[in-house]
């Protein structure tokens, strides 16, 4: 299969990440999990006394921490100033203060530098999943995918990633959650937004096997279809 780029938007809980990352072991891709970046500068935030409200005082310190993210899509990394996010990253705090950090424009500037550079690098292509890659980040990429579900899947699906983690139930999930989408997608620079050009798979009344299989076979038709494909194919 010749190198491909694939991105994946959309709202949290419609398994955007569990498809990414399995879509990109399948095909031998890297991976990239943007929102872990937008989450690390936002734990660095937190961490480093920068008042997270403050549009001002975050685009001030937005070129400060140094944001690596690890592209296996076996064991995907993310670190700030070499400090391993992984975990703190998931907390409520830092969910809570991410729209806010990552609306700053300063923010957004920075860390599309960050995954375009790891996108062009990613020697055999990369899935990149995240809530602007088809609109802003990658507009030129091969596939692009957008993945919605209704709220009320959507909410079930995260109450059950952070059972035993956070006491949060149905109802407070759900409200967190279209909170948040409302804020990442009313903001103004490089909004959650569906891309003109992407494919929309409703993944509400889909297993996550089946929602897989479906991205497998429409990034293997979009490498397929790369003029690099065909002249190989001519030869
Ligand atoms: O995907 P995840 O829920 O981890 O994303 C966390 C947050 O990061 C989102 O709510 C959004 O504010 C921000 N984000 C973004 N652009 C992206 C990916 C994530 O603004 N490409």
């Amino acid at each position: 299969m010749s190198a491909v780029i694939v991105a994946i938007d959309g709202p949290s809980g419609t398994g955007k990440s569990s498809t990414s990352k399995a879509v990109a072991a399948q095909l031998g891709l890297s991976y990239l999990d943007t929102g872990a970046q937008y989450r690390a500068i936002t734990w660095w935030m937190l961490n480093n006394g920068v008042p997270v409200d403050d549009a001002a005082a975050v685009a001030a310190a937005a070129e400060r921490p140094v944001i690596t993210s690890g592209t296996d899509p076996q064991a995907p990394t993310i670190s700030a100033d070499g400090e391993d996010a992984s975990g703190p990253i998931r907390t409520q705090e830092v969910t809570s203060s991410v729209s806010a950090v990552s609306a700053v424009p300063e923010v957004r500037t920075r860390i599309t530098q960050l995954q375009r550079d790891i996108a062009a690098a990613a020697p055999r292509g990369i899935v990149v999943e995240g809530r602007d890659i088809g609109t802003t980040v990658l507009p030129d990429a091969d596939l692009k995918i957008f993945l919605t579900a209704s709220p009320e899947v959507r909410a079930a699906r995260r109450s059950g990633e952070l059972k035993g983690k956070d006491a949060a139930d149905l109802a407070t999930t759900r409200e967190a959650l279209i909170k948040r989408d409302a804020a990442d997608s009313g903001r103004k620079t490089s909004p959650l937004k569906q891309a003109e050009d992407a494919v929309e798979v409703d993944t509400s009344e889909l297993s996550l096997e089946q929602v897989i299989e479906c991205v497998v076979t429409l990034v293997e038709k979009a490498a397929a279809q790369k003029p690099e494909a065909a002249e190989q194919a001519a030869q």
